[in-house]
């Protein structure tokens, strides 16, 4: 029996996903829907496959992930097809988010055992006689629960730095793109040359909740705040720990002394790029006085060129999940009659499956295109006085994701007071492909980091072992120290501490 669960997609055909292009609804693969029985049994073969994983050392999991690195990269082209024709991407796109999915897993691996290998830590007075080390070890089995978006890049956040760190993988895609994730999957299991280091579990919302409530041993969730609550109450059960990157609602700052050409380029990417449809997509602009009349210019100038559409040269491709069109839709037309103005598309760009390019200014700042993440091609700019006006106005929201400054002589200042996890300075979104840095929000856009050291450690456990080295000089931490012991513990704290 074939259930249309919407208007278009996804299908669920007798006991499988079909996945289909979202605009030409052309049938791009089906996928087994699993249940709850094989989601524990892929844990559970997950947790077999972590013994061989981790007894194999940091070397040959690097070797064997640099590997995998190297098919996705002679296979680019290959994927990005994929990624075109299953979330409706432009291919473009698809090769510059998978190019930036082989740099992290690249890094990951290189950098897995400098981060979390055994080191020495230096003793001090008291333990003077003892060596410390200091090691990371894996936790387990990682779930990941992954957003349709960027189908490559965002799953192989967690993937690549919880497999580098030791761990095992159990990923359920998201039910719109899971023909891009079985195909991460078996290229993994190719390079790798063992099963069940990195399994998908295919499925709705109940398989992502399953895998919650499976016993693994750190969830990674990418989605919207509102699953991520639910996803936070599920693992709550088990006292599973969990890592949340959910949405955001980023803002640019176009400071007085910025380059007016090349922030407004920066803004058109950054907020029209996958059609808007980025968690660090650029949807709210603060402008300064003075550069805001040419700043609307130069955007209404540049997003007006771009082109709609599935063909192959097409620049804003469909909006990939048939109910987000209603969300875009509300946001324009709520922010038009509370007086705000289209200068550039308007109620009549949302044309489904696509929205065209669309710039609001004078929106009121209660309007749901100001408040609420939109995930589409549009964005509001707005008119400020001053700097600090603009860093209030970027910060008066409940997100804390990404940000942009554009500016010269006080960008990083400005780019510190911006209350996110990540701010680019003159570019956008640059964070998102630099693997030594962190990514990851505060507030509604979840906590806990994928990429970098920080990632690395997201998937690890800290191990502290002491040794001692010789006979205690200073006996603190026994029954047999003498009262001459205690005089000369508390002589050599007061010499050694006990001035300014
Ligand atoms: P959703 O929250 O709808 O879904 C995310 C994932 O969770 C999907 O795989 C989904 O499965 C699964 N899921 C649904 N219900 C449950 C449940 N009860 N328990 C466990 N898992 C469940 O988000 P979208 O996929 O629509 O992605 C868009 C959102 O993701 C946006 O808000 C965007 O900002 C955010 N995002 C955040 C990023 C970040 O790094 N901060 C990056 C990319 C996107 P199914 O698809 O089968 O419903």
């Amino acid at each position: 029996m074939t259930v249309v669960r919407n208007p278009s997609r996804p299908v669920v055909d007798d006991g499988h996903l079909l996945s289909c292009h979202p605009a030409t609804g052309a049938q791009v693969g089906r996928v087994r829907i699993a249940d709850r029985d094989q989601v524990a049994a892929a844990v559970a073969a997950a947790r077999t496959a972590a013994d061989w994983w981790v007894g194999i050392g940091h070397a040959q999991r690097r070797r064997r992930l640099l590997r995998w690195r190297s098919l996705l990269a002679t296979r680019i082209t290959e994927l990005a097809d994929l990624v075109n024709r299953e979330c409706g991407k432009p291919v473009a796109e698809a090769v510059v988010e998978i190019a930036a999915a082989i740099e992290h897993i690249d890094w990951a691996a290189q950098h897995a055992r400098r981060v979390l290998g055994v080191r020495r830590t230096r003793t001090r007075l008291i333990t003077a006689e003892f060596s410390g080390h200091l090691e990371y070890q894996p936790l387990g089995v990682i779930g990941v629960i992954g957003a349709w978006n960027y189908p490559v890049l965002i799953p192989i956040g967690p993937i690549a730095y919880a497999l580098a760190a030791g761990n095992t993988v159990v990923f359920k895609p998201s039910e719109y793109t899971p023909v891009t994730g079985q195909w991460l999957v078996d290229t993994l299991t190719e390079a790798v040359g063992a099963e069940s280091v990195l399994t998908a579990v295919h499925g709705l919302g109940d398989v992502g909740d399953a895998l919650c409530r499976s016993g693994v041993d750190k969830l990674s969730f990418t989605g919207s705040p509102r699953t991520g609550r639910l996803v936070m109450a599920a693992c709550a059960e088990t006292l599973t720990p969990v890592v949340i990157e959910a949405g955001g609602k980023d803002a640019m700052i176009v400071d007085d002394d910025a380059d007016i050409d090349a922030a407004a380029e920066a803004c058109v990417w950054g907020a029209m790029t996958n059609a808007g449809q980025s968690c660090i997509g650029i949807e709210r602009v603060y402008a300064l006085a003075p550069v805001y009349d040419a700043f609307v210019t130069a955007v209404v100038d540049r997003a007006g060129r771009l082109t709609v559409g599935s063909g192959p040269d097409d620049q804003v491709g469909p909006i990939a999940v048939p109910g987000q069109l209603d969300v875009i839709r509300r946001h324009v037309n709520d922010a038009l009659a509370a007086g705000g103005r289209a200068v550039l598309g308007g109620a009549a760009a949302v044309q489904p499956p696509y929205v065209h390019p669309t710039v609001l200014v004078d929106v009121p700042p209660d309007c749901a295109a100001v408040r609420e993440e939109t995930f589409g091609p549009t964005v509001t700019i707005h008119r400020v006085g001053t700097i600090d006006e603009a860093i209030a106005a970027a910060n008066d929201t409940r997100y804390g994701l990404g940000g942009a400054v554009f500016g010269k002589r006080r960008g990083i200042a400005v780019a510190r007071r911006v209350r996110s996890g990540m701010v680019s300075i003159n570019s956008v979104l640059t964070f998102v492909g630099f693997s030594e840095l962190p990514f990851g929000g505060i507030g509604d856009s979840g906590f806990g980091r994928v990429h970098g050291e920080d990632g690395l450690r997201e998937f690890s456990r800290s191990k502290a072992i002491t040794r001692r080295r010789a006979p205690s000089v200073l006996p603190t931490m026994t029954f047999e120290r003498t009262p001459t012991d205690l005089a000369r513990i508390v002589k050599v704290v007061k010499l050694r501490y006990g001035r300014d």
